[in-house]
């Protein structure tokens, strides 16, 4: 058995990274991992711009409010001026504008009068610069404004666009499989029969894929017989990745390792000291993954959380790939066996602090449990106990905000 960072240190050396880089229209572009650095076409402001309506001026001309300037030109968002601005002139200017050459101030109208008369009273002064943003002050042409790596977010969406960057160069997506295994499962459509239970690690674990950003193929559930088997990881090896679930521990139909060895696959991990999830197979084939979580329902989710996600947004390209892990102030106790690192569901709630109070839960199966948590606390190995109000590491991800 290894250690938990151990094992996700050999997990990430072994993902592949990313591997064909693609162009795809900006507006599909959201949750794709950008393949280049990305750098502006354009200075922005692309011009001195007014930052507020009104009229821009010399502001040596108003120096000694009140003071009256004939109105030259009147320049729209989108206009061009139509000259410089002399001495003892004014022009009318709205946001977003540029700014006639010769003016160095923008007065609001609020604090003029006469507005839409040949003639603007100015009654306050205006310092130079005022509500003028200068040109290239937010970017310069040819500044990088994001680099490969990032996934794309609503922010990157407005980068992208204000940089002209459309098609967008990203990285090909993974195509990834998930398979759960288990002569006791029915679909979740079903109503199970003697001995059967509900398929919840399929559907867990697509959306957990599709959480990332992937766009997963259910390869549905499979008997725990060599032939079916074979058949089903054969399928899902045609896959960039597979997630499947169950058949990786010692039990009598446990198979899925050996049919992994007989499709040559090299298994990097296998039993890793952490709970929930004991049994965690990971392995490589000419640049494809497999993971063989837990069956557990639990343990499948938080592996796959833990241990499949940094790999896959490794194979993403992912410039960080890790997990998110903040600190927080424990609220209780946590008792355990020293044997493993555990990762306890937990309720983190950001208040006056970052505080952590772990969800009671009876293992592995305790679906309810876990939903009730939103991140999970890192108990360390070779420890018993972890007292209340120590700063503990925490597993994030968007449902804890
Ligand atoms: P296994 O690792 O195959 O021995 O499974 C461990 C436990 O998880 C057993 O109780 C299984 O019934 C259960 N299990 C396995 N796969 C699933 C699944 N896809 N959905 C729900 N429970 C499962
Ligand atoms: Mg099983």
């Amino acid at each position: 058995m290894i250690d938990f960072d151990e094992a996700l240190r050999i997990i990430l050396s072994h993902a592949p990274g990313p591997q064909e880089i693609q162009m795809v229209p900006l507006d599909a572009a959201i949750g794709q991992v950008l393949a280049q650095d990305i750098a502006s076409d354009v200075d922005v402001p692309p011009f001195d711009k007014a930052s507020m309506d009104g009229f821009a001026v010399r502001s040596a001309d108003v120096a000694q409010p009140p003071a009256t300037l004939d109105v030259v030109m009147d320049v729209p968002a989108g206009g061009v001026p139509t000259g410089r601005l002399e001495p003892g002139q004014a022009a009318a200017v709205m946001t977003g504008a540029p700014v006639p050459e010769g003016a160095d101030a923008v007065v609001q109208v609020e604090w003029t009068s006469g507005f839409g008369t040949p003639t603007v009273e100015v009654n306050r002064a205006a310092p130079k610069g005022m509500h003028i943003s200068p040109k290239a002050d937010i970017l310069k042409v040819g500044t990088p404004v994001l680099l490969a790596g990032t996934q794309v977010d609503v922010e990157e969406l407005s980068l992208l666009a204000g940089a002209g960057c459309d098609p967008v160069p990203v990285f090909k997506q993974p195509s990834v499989a998930v398979l759960s295994t288990g002569d006791e499962l029915v679909s979740p459509g079903e109503t199970p029969g003697p001995g059967k239970i509900r398929n919840t690690n399929g559907p867990a674990l697509i959306g957990f894929l599709r959480s990332l950003g992937l766009n997963p193929a259910n390869l549905g559930q499979v008997s725990d017989t060599l032939d079916d088997l074979r058949a089903a990881v054969g399928k899902g090896l045609g896959y960039d990745c597979l997630l499947l679930s169950g058949g990786v521990s010692a039990g009598a139909y446990d198979f899925v390792q050996d049919i992994l060895n007989e499709f040559g696959v090299e298994v990097h991990t296998t039993r890793v000291a952490v709970k929930p999830g004991k049994p965690t197979v990971f392995g490589t084939l000419n640049g494809k993954m497999v993971f063989g979580l837990p069956g557990n329902p639990v343990s499948a989710m938080v592996i796959a959380r833990v241990l499949a996600g940094p790999a896959l947004r490794k194979r993403m390209g992912y410039q960080d790939p890790a997990s998110r892990v903040i600190r927080a102030r424990l609220t209780s106790d946590i008792r355990k066996k020293p044997d493993r690192l555990w990762l306890v569901h937990g309720t983190i709630a950001f208040d006056r602090e970052t505080a952590v109070t772990p969800v009671k839960n009876r293992g592995s199966a305790d679906l309810p449990a876990a939903g009730r948590g939103n991140c999970l606390i890192v108990a360390p190995k070779d420890t018993s106990l972890v007292e209340k109000d120590a700063q503990v590491e925490v597993v994030v991800w968007r449902r804890c905000f």
